[in-house]
């Protein structure tokens, strides 16, 4: 309840893509759970997509909200594009449309408003930076939701600082190892490790890096900041951001059955774009930390040469290997993408090759025992909470600033990187012998046990008491008295 005794009422909208959509979801459910009512926004397109994967005629919010009790109201507005608009291979005209929705927004909350609760507060994610203004015409507060780690929220609130350095513009390939240890409480990186927008560039980031620049204008005046981290892990990047922004880290927001043994009942994501493969069956057949999960999430592509390099270092690994290979991986226009006889022969015997699987699911699997990954936000969180060293390969974005700190500052796992430009490529023998240090040997058993200590404080973070539920009270308290 607000102070005027009315509940308060929620706004929250996730960019969306499936990496926006899913953690925020889980932070809905957290919010309500405090007695929050939370409308979910999402646009009709990715609501028929959840839908669909789901093979739910009911609306998926609504489900998982009445399984658990909780007042999630849904709604969609939307996306400016047609619903059989192929937004994969035209990603960046789809990230324009959003760029557009202020107007849909602004009569959604018109709408809802005429309601009981009306909307007591907007929790955007930080790239809806439009969501701002409508949201002050509201008059009420609105609150940036930031889905990867603090130190790279840190290096785009910094961003001045890679211009007065001269590490902005980028230097090209030359200027790749050029060091960078001025932004705050970020430890020393190189420029290699900047999001991929910031280390060389092309026309495709300088739109992304004008959609950044414009976030982070607009994330100056969040009322506050909310951070899918936790306080154990990025300690030094949390504090130096404190200083400047109202931020609160949050994670890892995933549901409670797999963060505490004594709560079960939150045990569904049901966010999924694509239809889930159950592999449970199969991982059962297999050795306790012996399983390679192969994944990539759900937006990058990857030439067909590299994917028949993966499948050759796997097969060369000798270890089992479970495989999410996305119906687009390389375009929507390409479905082949495996070496002749790959299926037939390597998969028969080794491993499990699937477009999509209920990853926290396969994570907390006790037969998986490292995680090649693109080092995308969630994935890396996820697997950090369920005690899985990883393999990183970069391939865009914050992956590899999200790789670096993965490997080098908490040690949990080992950087697979090609080159850039034409000699990207990662070779076969690179990975078999990566997947042999890692599930082998010292070097393994130091990185798993590094993991397995994160695990503990991720746990702890989400736990009564821990510094991630502290500051979703705190977050409630504070909106209190904003209610009219
Ligand atoms: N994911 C999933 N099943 C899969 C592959 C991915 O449920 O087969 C989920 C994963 O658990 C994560 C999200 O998709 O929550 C991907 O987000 P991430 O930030 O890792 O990468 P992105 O897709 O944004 O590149």
């Amino acid at each position: 309840m607000g102070d005027n005794g009315k509940p308060l009422h929620a706004l929250v909208f996730p960019y969306p893509t499936q990496g926006h959509v899913t953690p925020m979801m889980q932070f809905s459910k957290s919010l309500a759970s405090k007695g929050v009512v939370v409308t979910f926004v999402t646009t009709h397109h990715r609501h028929a997509q959840i839908a669909q994967a789901n093979s739910s005629s009911e609306d998926p919010v609504l489900l998982e909200a009445r399984n658990l009790g909780l007042d999630i109201r849904s709604a969609q507005i939307s996306d400016g594009l047609p619903l059989d608009f192929d937004r994969s291979a035209r990603f960046y005209d789809f990230m324009q449309s959003v760029d557009s929705m202020d107007e849909a927004l602004e009569e959604l909350m018109h709408s809802l408003n005429k309601t009981e609760p009306p909307i007591s507060c907007v929790i955007a994610d930080t790239l809806l930076f439009w969501s701002l203004d409508v949201t002050k015409r509201f008059g009420i507060p609105w609150i940036s939701f930031w889905t990867q780690p603090v130190g790279v929220y840190s290096i785009y609130h910094n961003f001045h600082l890679l211009r007065s350095h001269g590490h902005y513009p980028p230097r090209g390939t030359g200027g790749l190892d050029d060091c960078i240890d001025y932004i705050p409480g970020l430890p020393k990186i190189q420029s290699r490790d900047l999001p991929s927008f910031l280390q060389l560039q092309d026309t495709s980031s300088d739109y992304v890096l004008d959609l950044l620049m414009k976030s982070f204008q607009s994330a100056r005046r969040a009322d506050w900041v909310l951070c899918n981290s936790f306080s154990n892990l990025e300690p030094e990047s949390i504090k130096a951001m404190s200083t400047e922004t109202p931020i609160l880290t949050v994670g890892p927001l995933l549901p409670s059955s797999y963060l505490d043994s004594q709560n079960s009942r939150d045990i569904t994501v049901r966010t999924s774009f694509l239809a889930e493969y159950q592999p449970s069956t199969w991982l059962d057949t297999k050795p306790l930390d012996s399983v390679i999960y192969v994944s990539f999430g759900s937006l990058v592509h990857v030439s067909k040469a590299q994917i028949e390099e993966i499948a050759m270092g796997l097969k060369e690994s000798g270890q089992p290997f479970l495989w999410v290979l996305r119906p687009d991986i390389i375009s929507s226009e390409i479905s082949d993408c495996l070496p002749d006889g790959f299926m037939e022969e390597t998969c028969k015997s080794q491993g499990l090759v699937v477009p999509w699987v209920p990853q926290l699911q396969v994570l907390s699997h006790p037969s998986i025992g490292g995680f090649f990954t693109h080092c995308g936000w969630n994935s890396v969180i996820e697997s950090i909470a369920m005690g899985v060293p990883m393999l990183g390969f970069p391939l865009w974005s914050d992956q590899y600033t999200n790789c670096k700190l993965m490997v080098d500052e908490w040690k949990v796992g080992l950087r697979l990187i090609g080159g850039h430009g034409d000699n990207k490529m990662i070779h076969r023998e690179e990975i078999s012998s990566a997947i042999a240090r890692l599930v082998s040997g010292e070097e393994g058993k130091e990185m798993k046990n590094g993991v397995m200590a994160l695990r503990e404080s991720a746990r702890s973070a989400m736990n009564t008491g821990g510094s991630s539920e502290i500051n979703m009270e705190a977050l409630v308290e504070a909106l209190k008295p904003t209610v009219h």
